[in-house]
């Protein structure tokens, strides 16, 4: 893998693949996308990517929230819809709905077993999903058991930054090795597409393409950044942009809406300078 070229992340990589609305669209034709969102404590994140998945392209986002969140999800919540759900077990039936084709689980979940039996919910429904943050973090000590269940399809996008690549791969982290390689491993071992995200965001495929993102500013390092970053990959994915493209597309939006906006950033800006960077591109 490592012969193939390193491509810069352009938009001539992805901009093909891009899925806009058409003169006869329906909403559903551009994908109905579900984030898992978390306890009452920490719903803020899980918020961030359904609003940023909406703004990249997806017809519809659904917040699947605890009981325990639902008032507060309710209270801050317009287009995004809202929908209780508690469990895998109640995740499960939810996803007999075959128009919830892409999902991101992660921001602000919570780390344990609860994450583990939704994400492996998701995938076994083979959903394209996002996974991220505590998602990842959840299967520090099974990570077989995750790339087992992301079944080598190439499908699925797993957003991990330095910390939580190094918990999911350690012997890979420990390397003396460039961190495009060290993505490719990653991607190869997992059978996704891995996003190694950082000051310099190395976005790799199991097939060993891989490329490095130039956007962006050093304000994204702020907290909910990266999670926005997952919603923006989930609305590719649920318009109908492939996996890799899906994530070069969305970690150059990413990083080229903090450019737009300059000093000052906060996460939850992002969304909102998405319309700008898409009409740059479109
Ligand atoms: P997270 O740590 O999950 O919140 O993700 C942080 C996001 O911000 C990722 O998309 C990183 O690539 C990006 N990021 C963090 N620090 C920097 C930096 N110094 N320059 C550019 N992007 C950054
Ligand atoms: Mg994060």
């Amino acid at each position: 893998a490592d012969q193939q070229p390193l491509w810069r992340n352009t938009p001539d990589l992805w901009t093909p693949a891009l899925r806009m609305p058409t003169a006869s669209g329906h909403k559903f034709d551009r994908g109905h996308a579900i984030v898992l969102g978390g306890g009452a404590s920490h719903t803020g994140a899980a918020r961030m990517t359904a609003m940023a998945a909406l703004r990249a392209g997806a017809g519809l986002v659904t917040l699947l929230s605890p009981g325990s969140a639902m008032m507060v999800n309710a209270a801050h919540l317009t287009a995004v819809m809202l929908q209780r759900c508690d469990d895998a077990e109640q995740l499960t039936m939810l996803l007999s709905d075959d128009r919830l084709n892409a999902a991101a689980i992660g921001p602000g979940f919570g780390i344990g077993a609860a994450a583990r039996d939704c994400a492996l919910a998701l995938l076994g429904a083979e959903r394209k999903v996002v996974l991220d943050a505590d998602a990842l973090t959840s299967f520090q000590a099974s990570p077989e058991a995750l790339f087992g269940a992301l079944g080598g399809k190439g499908d699925c996008v797993l957003t991990p930054h330095g910390g939580e690549f190094a918990r999911l791969f350690p012997d890979i982290a420990a390397r003396e090795a460039a961190k495009p390689a060290k993505a490719r491993a990653a991607a190869q071992r997992a059978g996704a597409v891995v996003v190694l995200k950082g000051a310099d965001t190395v976005i790799a495929a199991p097939d060993g393409r891989a490329a490095v993102n130039a956007t962006g500013t050093s304000w994204l390092a702020t907290a909910g950044s990266g999670d926005v970053l997952g919603g923006i990959i989930l609305g590719q994915l649920a318009s109908g942009v492939p996996a890799f493209e899906a994530a070069c597309a969305g970690v150059w939006m990413h990083g080229r809406a903090a450019e737009l906006f300059g000093p000052g950033l906060i996460a939850e800006d992002l969304p909102g300078l998405l319309p700008a960077v898409l009409r740059e591109l479109v």
